[in-house]
């Protein structure tokens, strides 16, 4: 039976399996053996990868809406709709327009070729992709703060590390890969410390547990590094200013703040400072919260002191939901950059591309994947969900609603299909040659072991035929001449063939450089980094409202997802049983029994600003004080916690608010 190489389609690990293919069919998965992350073990999502393929619900044409139904059609017809809609919409609205938004799940090669329609067919920056909101995009992909997700880790760290943070990320769940190794640290007496509201599997390992009060990460971070910058043998004098900045922030106080007691976050800082290679590891659960720039930047300053660490230590390790998000963002999938974050600012970039795609590189700024919505008449979306990645549906509806052409590229129904004007099927990972980028920017090869079902095209060559309708012929004859083209563009993959891949099976790494202004801004960062003492952090909590309300991003939010809906075994897996019809609020076991609550129990949550109604799902492991919903019930939340715009990036998310909790009558 044949068994192709490929790359896992879930999380951002980048674990490696094959395809197991019979009679034209993908019909199983299985680890790779040897692969640097895999190591021949996959998770549940992994070993039902090939489902996404198998799915019953694969879309196998293009499919129009007449009246309120979508109908099938042919290819022709569909594409000769869209070019000419975005065209004329293009003529009476401007290129201002139309939004085009990129897929953290296709290949590069496919978000490679959006981001060149989007610049040279459509003439617009307004390219994105809405999974970038996990990673706090604005400010990962501001100069300043890129130097956060710059590889300063890979997986592999987790092998090298004398003390392992887990900040807000419960890796069995969540990146089973990384958490395999986390174990194995343990075992080997590698200090785990776990830094969260709701304690995963993997603090049964840990040494150490702290709970901070939602919003106050900042306040524990700064807690963590008064103690640990204490320890330092001596501090360079671009880095006094930080030790200054953090030098009120003593276990006391960071207690008041954080309700981690003063002993533990004393404990924690002395570990942290005397350890020579720390290791903290994060994934969006703290990237979605507003005070994450202040957690990293401050914890990647360890990095620049002489306080004892091993050289470029401590080591930062993000870990993404998404396959290929870092690759959709090396691709130009952002709406400021262009392929290997060349600033569209950058009057020399913009030749450099214009001259290799041979129409000039419009020079206005794009906007954001949430800034579209409401502010573009025509929306091209491929491999994207905005209904179910922003923060507030209600809002995303009613913009998509609104929309004079939705189009939707994807493998399956999803909610945003719903909406769409025409949608036109996918390939799926198993069915197209390409690559992924990993979160530890791992560049692998996926292969095609099978063809799309139907008339189902890989999304390279569907960008290809609606760019020649555009005016704007893209001649490319396999996806290996689409990377040829990033390969002489994009600098992080100068040099890269699929030649060179086949020959490196566990993949190449492709870490972007840093770039100066990126030095200049990280300098900036760390001088102006500080943390308010005196001040209690949001949200406050009284007799009133004596809860915080906040939302939980870990597994059970897998259970949403249109590709695990789609495919039966995960479905049963991630998803059991018909959603609830009410929100599920986990609340902790001794407030349930303290405030005489039970299992099951329909409430009402009241915030500030108005309630919402759930049923109660009592839970050992939570930290006190808190109720916990799932990122996937946002839409019931809003009623009390309304999405607000990060002050920096304009980032909107859903943030900690504090409720009280009422008996239904
Ligand atoms: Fe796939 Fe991530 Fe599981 Fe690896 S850990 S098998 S990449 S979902």
């Amino acid at each position: 039976m044949p068994h192709v190489a490929s790359v896992c389609p879930f999380c951002g690990c980048g674990c490696g399996l094959y395809l197991q293919v019979a009679g034209g069919r993908v019909i199983g998965t299985s680890p790779s053996p040897d692969h640097p992350v895999a190591r021949g073990r996959l998770c549940v999502k992994g070993w039902h990868a090939h489902e996404v393929a198998t799915s019953p619900g694969r879309l196998t044409r293009p499919l129009i809406r007449r009246d309120a139904a979508l109908e099938p059609t042919s290819w022709s017809d569909a594409l000769d709709l869209v070019a000419g809609r975005l065209l004329s919409l293009k003529a009476e609205h401007g290129a201002a327009a139309v939004g085009v938004l990129g897929s953290a799940r296709c290949t590069n090669e496919d978000n490679f070729l959006l981001s060149k329609l989007a610049r040279v067919g459509l003439g617009t920056n307004n390219v994105d992709t809405t999974a970038r909101l996990e990673a706090l995009p604005g400010l990962f992909d501001l100069p300043q703060y890129r130097h956060l997700t710059r590889p300063g880790a890979g997986i592999a760290a987790l092998d090298e590390a004398d003390l392992i943070i887990l900040w807000r990320t419960d890796p069995v769940q969540d990146h089973p890969a990384a958490a395999a190794r986390i174990v194995r640290a343990a075992r080997r007496g590698v200090p785990i410390v776990e830094v969260a509201w709701l304690s995963g599997q993997m603090g049964n390992a840990a040494a150490l547990k702290l709970a901070p009060r939602p919003g106050s990460d900042a306040w524990l971070a700064g807690g963590l590094l008064h103690i640990a910058l204490q320890q330092a043998a001596s501090l360079s004098p671009e880095w006094e200013c930080l030790a200054a900045s953090f030098s009120d922030l003593t276990p006391d106080r960071a207690e008041a703040a954080t309700g981690v007691p003063a002993g533990l976050i004393a404990e924690a800082g002395r570990m942290l400072g005397a350890a020579v290679r720390p290791l903290i590891v994060y994934t969006r659960a703290l990237t979605l919260q507003s005070e994450a720039a202040d957690v990293l930047a401050g914890l990647s300053a360890l990095r620049h002191n002489n306080h004892g660490s091993g050289e470029g230590w401590p080591r930062l390790l993000w870990l993404s939901r998404y396959s290929n998000l870092q690759g959709a963002r090396d691709m130009g999938v952002v709406p400021y950059f262009l392929p290997g974050y060349q600033p569209l600012a950058d009057q020399r970039a913009r030749a450099k591309f214009g001259e290799a795609w041979g129409a000039p590189i419009p020079t206005e700024g794009g906007l954001s994947g949430w800034e579209m919505l409401g502010a573009v008449r025509a929306l091209f979306v491929m491999g994207d969900d905005p209904l179910g990645a922003l923060p507030d549906p209600a809002g995303a509806r009613r913009a998509l609603g609104a929309l004079d052409l939705l189009v939707v590229v994807d493998t399956v129904l999803s909610p945003t299909t719903e909406a769409a004007h025409v949608v036109l099927p996918g390939a799926s990972f198993a069915e197209k040659d390409g690559t992924f980028t990993s979160s530890e920017h791992r560049l692998q090869r996926l292969r095609a072991a099978v063809s799309p079902p139907g008339e189902a095209r890989p999304e390279w060559q569907i960008i290809c035929e609606l760019s020649r309708r555009l005016g704007r012929p893209m001649e490319y004859a396999s996806a290996a001449d689409i990377m040829a083209e990033v390969a002489s563009l994009a600098p992080p993959y100068t040099g890269i063939t699929y030649q060179a891949l086949d020959d490196s099976p566990g993949g190449l790494f492709v870490p972007p450089q840093a770039t100066t202004g990126e030095e200049a801004g990280e300098t900036a960062a760390r001088a102006e980094l500080s943390l308010p003492a005196e001040q209690a952090p949001a949200p406050e909590t009284d007799d009133g409202f004596p809860f915080i309300l906040a939302l939980d991003h870990g597994l059970r939010s897998w259970g949403s997802e249109p590709i695990v809906l789609g495919s039966v075994c995960l479905r049963r897996e991630l998803a059991p049983g018909r959603a609830p019809r009410t929100a599920q609020l986990e609340i902790s076991a001794a407030d349930a029994r303290q405030s005489g609550f039970r299992d099951g129990q329909q409430v009402v949550v009241r915030s500030r600003v108005g309630e919402m109604r759930g049923a109660l799902h009592l839970s050992e492991s939570l930290r006190p004080g808190l109720l916990l919903l799932p990122y996937s019930a946002r839409e019931a939340a809003a009623a009390v916690m309304p999405p607000s715009l990060h002050g920096e990036t304009g980032v909107p998310l859903l943030l900690p608010c504090a409720v009280s909790i009422h008996q239904v009558q």
